[in-house]
């Protein structure tokens, strides 16, 4: 495009912000047309606002000229949902960074969604407070996104995961107006709005605002590095500690393949010779962390546990957290591509599912690895390649739609955290029938009754008349 003539698009955006916030070269829409998934898709134009009223503006200019527009946080999202389809107008939320305001003593804070997951924790630690919803990819992810994605993270198991922790949200709603749902009530008035617009995926409109609930931190914590001969041992501990009567803070799993990679790349003293790891984590006060921890190492040496390791200091707890949190980072040594995904089967039924998934893997000739959220039973099989290789997206794609199935088969769910967005919205039928999904459409169409706002997403396509299609046009693996 000649950029002294741009499009009336661009030109009306760059007038509505400012142009040097309006982008449109080849390079960074190519940066923008995926996310951290395989999908990706194609932007017409990518836009940083830094006001609620830029955004609102942004949403007109696409309203006028008959764009749709897809909301976007730091891109960090695994399951396609901030993947352009349709050319859309891409609205970036990375410059709306400010923690506009802390009130320790209600613990609440409102923060634009462009602030990073980690960096409110970090803010307002010297208050004995954290943000508790805590996704691995806390360091990079937005609130914003994951108040769309409705994010877990390890300590979600005892805290509850992102609709547990948003009070209120200002929206911008697929019209331009601008909606606050929910608010610092204890129990607001009228239909919990807050609630529909937590995990829709950017398809209800833009968060510009949120009031999020701060938790203190915990007076004490212990964390635990359990190692086992066998997978099996390790998932039956899982569900041992839980029925034993204790919900720790965290409840992590790694197999024998990750926990190399991992060690490998951060060196925190992961048995290399294990078949599975758990990280444990209890916390609360002195005394009682201690009972948990020692209840924890109790039924893990039942289960056959080889050894209990204990963080003696937070060099330690710090370290073994850095291996979990890096597990992703750790398999780009191995091979240069990755399908994760994330489904939840019941914690009882962990043991036979994850052999089904080895075995889905064998048969397709895959490497894969597991790394997840074990007491909550939110299964992350990590099926790692290298695309350049003849035939193997094939296998990687036959090998996702097994491991959807098997999941499913054994009473799952298609997503425990990562949300549905393009990868995951065809298998929807799987556990919704023709009336839910016609219900979640008409909810949708409430908020968007043009379909503008992240266009193709969530909802299988045809999901009001039965006629089901796989990706769509414009999108590309
Ligand atoms: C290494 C790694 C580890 C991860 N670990 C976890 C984990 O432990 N738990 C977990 O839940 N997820 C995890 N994820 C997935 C991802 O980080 C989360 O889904 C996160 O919430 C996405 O935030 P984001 O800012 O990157 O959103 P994006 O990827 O930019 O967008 C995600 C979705 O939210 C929508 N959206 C973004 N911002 C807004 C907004 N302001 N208003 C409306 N809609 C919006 C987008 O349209 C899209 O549908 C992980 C990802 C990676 C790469």
């Amino acid at each position: 495009m000649n950029e002294k003539e741009p499009l009336p698009l661009v030109a009306d955006l760059q007038r509505a912000l400012a142009p040097d916030r309006v982008r449109v070269s080849p390079l960074e829409l190519e940066l923008y047309a995926r996310d951290a998934s395989i999908i990706a898709g194609r932007a017409e134009v990518v836009c940083f606002p830094l006001t609620t009223a830029e955004v609102q503006a942004a949403v007109r200019v696409c309203r006028k000229h008959g764009r749709p527009f897809v909301p976007r946080g730091s891109g960090t999202g695994l399951a396609g949902g901030a993947t352009p389809i349709g050319d859309p107008v891409v609205i970036v939320t990375t410059k709306m960074t400010r923690i506009l305001e802390v009130d320790a003593d209600e613990r609440v804070a409102w923060v634009e969604p462009g602030v990073l997951n980690l960096d409110l924790s970090r803010a307002v630690a010297h208050l004995g407070l954290h943000y508790a919803p805590d996704p691995s990819s806390q360091q990079s992810c937005s609130i914003g996104g994951n108040v769309a994605t409705n994010s877990g993270g390890p300590h979600c198991l005892l805290y509850g995961v992102t609709s547990a922790h948003v009070l209120a949200i200002e929206v911008v709603l697929p019209d331009g107006s601008v909606a606050m749902l929910g608010g610092l009530d204890p129990e607001p008035a009228g239909y919990d709005l807050r609630g529909a617009f937590v995990g829709s995926e950017g398809t209800m409109g833009i968060a510009t605002r949120i009031a999020v609930r701060l938790t203190p931190l915990p007076p004490a914590v212990r964390t635990l590095l359990l190692d086992f001969t066998s997978v099996d041992d390790a998932a039956a501990t899982v569900s041992g500690i839980i029925a034993a009567g204790l919900v720790p803070a965290a409840l992590e799993m790694m197999d024998a393949e990750i926990t190399r990679a991992v060690e490998a790349f951060v060196h925190a003293g992961f048995p290399e010779d294990a078949a599975a790891v758990l990280l444990v984590e209890v916390d609360g006060l002195a005394a009682g962390v201690d009972a948990a921890a020692s209840v924890v190492a109790e039924v893990g040496r039942a289960h056959g546990a080889r050894t209990v390791r204990v963080a003696a200091d937070e060099a330690e707890r710090a370290l073994l957290w850095k291996g979990r949190k890096s597990a992703f980072g750790a398999i780009a040594r191995i091979a240069p591509n990755y399908y994760l995904h994330d489904a939840v089967v019941p914690r009882t039924r962990l043991v036979e599912v994850m052999r089904a998934v080895y075995d889905i893997a064998r048969r397709h000739d895959l490497v894969m690895m597991n790394v997840f959220h074990a007491g909550d039973g939110n299964l992350h099989p990590l099926i790692v390649f290298d695309r350049r290789a003849d035939g193997v997206l094939e296998r990687v794609m036959a090998a996702g739609e097994e491991i959807i199935q098997a999941c499913v088969a054994a009473g799952g769910v298609l997503s425990g955290e990562h949300g549905i967005g393009l990868e995951k919205r065809d298998y929807m039928p799987l556990i919704f029938s023709a009336d839910d999904l016609d219900a979640q459409a008409r909810l949708r169409e409430a908020f968007d009754p043009d379909g503008v706002a992240n266009p193709e997403k969530v909802l299988p396509a045809g999901s009001r008349c039965g006629d089901l299609q796989k990706i769509p046009e414009g999108a590309w693996i």
